[in-house]
């Protein structure tokens, strides 16, 4: 039997995007431009998302979850992200921990670690992939976790990740043999582990209300029940997670687009004059809602189809690459057609510019995203009926 096409949420993902879109309007957006001024970290913000229970979406309520699925995670991004993006990579980053701990983790690493991101008591999780040099090629990466007879010992330093200064709970990356990608394995090692260090924030041009910082690790020790999954399985759970981890960064990127066309909106409803009669804004207008639906329909078919367990690795780097130039692209419009009044530090505008740059460089930059697509496309299209 065929599944009909349905654009209409059903009943609780509704219900979720209401609460976001609540939580939103109540305490992201009126923190969101001191956030971005003064910088550092959004505790106050990550405790009232924790206490609605949006750190664990997508998380079985057995573990301390919603079990709201894909779908509804990715409307409850879009609706955060449109108030406050900073706040939204802690949040983001910390579903994408927690789902890949409750996908891979045994019964007693999902017990252990799971209903403390979800309620907040890890503040948040973090994911310590990236290195100097290898970003966009993690199998490159240099960190070492050495066996022991107590289990193992990590030494080496990652690069930019996001909630480094607060996250409670790290899954870290390092080779544990040589060959390439195979020898990658994964561990979930707590912010409080000694011979973990973290470094100073990155001044960044956007995202100020995220903190981003380097890792060291030094003689890090963790124990056997670390190793997550089994060793040399590592490059394969984080290529996974990233799959799930562009969902949300298309959903993000939707939302920060949002928010600077509501300004606009806001701005051309004004006045003063007929603003919306002017041919210039008529157009800038269109394109920009028109971008945004294209880039919510991707992103909403990744995650439908994530939901349903259909392989969907192609559809949310899609959805990744759509979202994130769709919102570039808007905001650098809006600002254009708003003129001065999109400069003033007081109109989120100049803001949701500065926060979306990253959108295309994280989780995999546009360039990585098109060399993946054209890879899969050039092997699988015209294969499969309806492509
Ligand atoms: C604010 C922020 C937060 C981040 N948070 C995290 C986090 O929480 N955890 C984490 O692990 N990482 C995180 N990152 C790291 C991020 O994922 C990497 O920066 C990204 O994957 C790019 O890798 P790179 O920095 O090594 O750049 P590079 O790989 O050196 O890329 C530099 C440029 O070269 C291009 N390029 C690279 N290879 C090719 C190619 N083969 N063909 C064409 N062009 C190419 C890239 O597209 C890019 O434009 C974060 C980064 C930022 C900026």
């Amino acid at each position: 039997m065929t599944t009909p096409f349905d654009f209409e949420p059903t009943a609780s993902q509704r219900a979720l995007q209401d609460e976001a879109r609540a939580l939103a309007a109540e305490v992201l957006a009126p923190r969101a431009a001191a956030l971005d001024r003064e910088g550092g970290f959004p505790h106050d913000n990550l405790a009232r998302v924790a206490k609605a229970g949006m750190l664990g979406v997508n998380v079985p309520k057995a573990l301390g979850g919603l079990e709201a699925g894909a779908v509804a995670y990715s409307l409850m991004m879009t609706e955060l992200a449109r108030a406050c993006a900073s706040t939204t990579v802690a949040v983001g980053v910390s579903n994408m921990v927690a789902e890949v701990v409750c996908k891979f983790g045994t019964r007693e690493q999902q017990q252990a670690h799971v209903p403390k991101l979800c309620d907040g008591r890890y503040v948040v999780g973090a994911f310590a992939l990236s290195e100097s040099g290898a970003g966009s090629d993690p199998a490159g990466m240099r960190t070492r976790a050495r066996r022991t007879d107590r289990g193992w010992v990590i030494d080496g330093t990652k690069m930019w990740i996001s909630s480094g200064t607060d996250a409670g709970l790290f899954v870290v990356w390092a080779r544990t043999s040589d060959g390439g990608a195979r020898g990658i394995s994964a561990f979930l090692v707590p912010g409080d582990t000694p011979g973990l260090v973290r470094g100073k924030p990155e001044h960044k041009m956007g995202l100020r209300g995220s903190t981003t910082t380097p890792l060291e690790f030094h003689g890090c020790e963790v124990g056997d029940e670390a190793l997550l999954d089994a060793e040399g399985r590592g490059f394969r759970i984080a290529m996974m997670a990233l799959d799930g981890g562009r969902i949300g960064i298309g959903s993000q990127a939707l939302g920060i687009g949002l928010c600077a066309l509501d300004a606009f909106a806001a701005w051309v409803r004004q006045g003063p004059g007929p603003r919306a009669a002017e041919q210039h804004v008529q157009w800038a207008l269109a394109d920009s809602a028109m971008q945004l639906d294209a880039a919510r329909l991707l992103t909403l078919r990744a995650a439908w189809l994530k939901e349903r367990g259909d392989n969907f690795t192609r559809e949310a780097s899609m959805a990744k690459l759509q979202g994130s130039e769709a919102a570039n692209a808007v905001c650098a419009r809006v600002l254009e057609a708003m003129g001065p009044a999109a400069l003033r530090m007081d109109c989120p505008v100049e803001r949701c510019l500065r926060d979306v740059r990253v959108t295309m460089i994280y989780e995999g930059t546009s360039e990585v995203q098109r060399i993946v697509l054209g890879r899969d496309i050039a092997r699988r299209f015209g294969e499969e009926r309806g492509a």
